[in-house]
């Protein structure tokens, strides 16, 4: 393979699957081939990967990665889930959107949340492959660090002291749900 699409338009998404793959492979951007993003109908990550990739895929007729991922926090009923990304639109940026749920954190004594990804591989003329990563952690108690992208900064893992939006992207990229599902698929790559 000497090129792939990878299916995003976040930029943060698109640094990290970029990192995760051969350096030697072109990546393109649906931006530079001026495609959109299609709607998410889907009720899981894995349903919404797939429509992705297969979209993409009908799109460009490249080779395409594509992720659906999120932040699901337990005391929440594991909300924003699956509406993440569509929460923080709503709520009007990332930072809103995490100042509510630090708010309603406040009085919660289960803290555990997780993020999950999805990631599907479509390659021409072949079945699609799809895989699912997961990275356990808690919600911070306030929001820290400027790395990363999205809810980086409330969200810290198990067994580290630091969110991930204190985290160098390396270190970030070698432990988290996209990485956990990306091992799964990459020797299909
Ligand atoms: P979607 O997969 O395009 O629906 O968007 C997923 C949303 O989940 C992103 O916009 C982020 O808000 C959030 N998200 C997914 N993965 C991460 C991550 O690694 N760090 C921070 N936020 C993430």
């Amino acid at each position: 393979m000497k090129k792939i699409l990878i299916g995003t338009h976040n930029s943060g998404k698109f640094k990290e699957i970029s990192y995760l793959l051969l350096k030697k492979i072109r990546k393109i951007s649906p931006k530079q081939l001026k495609i959109n993003s299609p709607k998410e109908t889907g009720k899981t990550f894995a349903e919404n990967a797939k429509l992705k990739a297969n979209y993409f895929y009908n799109a460009s007729k490249l080779p395409v990665i594509s992720d659906d991922s999120g932040l699901c926090i337990k005391a929440l009923n594991n909300k924003p889930g699956i509406h993440s990304a569509r929460w923080a639109k709503k709520h009007g940026s990332f930072s809103k959107a995490m100042k509510i749920i630090l708010k309603r954190m406040k009085y919660k004594k289960n803290r555990s949340a997780i993020f999950v990804c999805s990631l599907s591989f479509k390659n021409p003329k072949k079945k699609i492959i799809n895989s699912i990563g997961k990275i356990k952690g808690t919600i911070s108690h306030k929001m820290v660090g400027n790395k990363g992208f999205g809810y980086d900064p409330i969200f810290i893992p198990l067994k580290k002291r630091k969110t991930f939006g204190e985290m160098k992207p390396s270190q970030k990229y070698k432990m988290d749900h996209r990485y956990q599902a990306f091992k799964k698929i990459r020797k299909f790559l």
